[in-house]
């Protein structure tokens, strides 16, 4: 379970999350819509630990983030994010970039890692381009790789920040049924997401925020076909 309590957070005069709480259990889908710099990537960020935050309380499982003593590399691996684009390592093939991970950060034998890499590649449908360079491939066969990169570290939860955005609109749709079977699989997930369409098929809830507030959280129903929020209203009016 992903716990969110009253966090707050700024860059200098800033303040970019304004007392976010959010509970995510476990098998949910949220995702999360809104303006550009509503602060929905920073809380993403946040949530795996890869910003500090200012107050409030952030628990992965009963772990507190931002505590002192928590092991972050261990909870990074319990929590994969994919982000918009990844550069993967040129010079390798697709398997031996998502080999690298379980390699170098579980520590895993080369048999073994590429068995999990093949496995993973396999699953988002890419188990013909295991031996072709990242280069070679189209952006949604690269997003998708790095899908299954962050998949070959067995996390419990995973969070995706627009990976479609960089997206040419042909190849959008490969990369959201990735993200559909892993939802129907019953992954956690927290989904930051243009795509209003992915967001009401498949989302248990979809969280608006605006200006570092969460301004409205519902279901799929309530947010796109009665939103109570004024800012809501006027953002879905917007995309639509
Ligand atoms: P969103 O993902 O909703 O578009 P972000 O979380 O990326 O929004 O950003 C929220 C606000 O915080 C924006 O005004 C952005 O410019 C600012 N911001 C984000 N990251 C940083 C940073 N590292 N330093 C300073 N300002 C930042
Ligand atoms: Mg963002």
């Amino acid at each position: 379970m992903i716990e969110i309590e009253n966090v707050r957070k700024s860059f200098s005069s800033l303040e970019v999350l304004k007392g976010i709480n959010l509970t995510v259990d476990k098998g949910e889908v949220v995702t999360i819509i809104g303006g550009s710099g509503s602060g929905k990537s920073t809380l993403l960020t946040c949530i795996n630990g890869l910003e500090p935050i200012d107050s409030g309380r952030i628990r992965i499982d009963g772990t507190d983030v931002h505590a002192k003593g928590t092991d972050l590399n261990k909870l990074r691996r319990k929590v994969g994010i994919v982000f918009q684009q990844w550069n993967a390592f040129p010079h390798l093939t697709v398997l031996e970039n998502v080999m690298l991970a379980p390699r170098k950060v579980l520590g895993l034998a080369k048999d073994k890692a590429e068995e999990i890499a093949v496995k993973q590649l396999t699953h988002v449908g890419l188990a013909e381009k295991l031996k072709v360079y990242p280069n070679r491939m189209s952006g949604g066969q690269q997003q998708r790789m790095a899908i299954a990169r962050a998949l070959a570290m067995s996390p419990e939860y995973m969070l995706f920040d627009e990976v479609t955005s960089a997206l040419d609109p042909m190849l959008v749709g490969e990369v959201l049924d990735t993200l559909k079977m892993l939802a129907e699989e019953g992954m956690t997930m927290i989904c930051v997401t243009h795509e209003m369409a992915f967001a009401r098929d498949v989302s248990d809830r979809v969280a608006f925020f605006h200006q570092g507030v969460m301004a409205e959280i519902g279901t799929p129903d309530q947010i796109f076909a009665m939103p109570q929020n004024a800012e809501t209203q006027k953002f879905l009016a917007s995309v639509r």
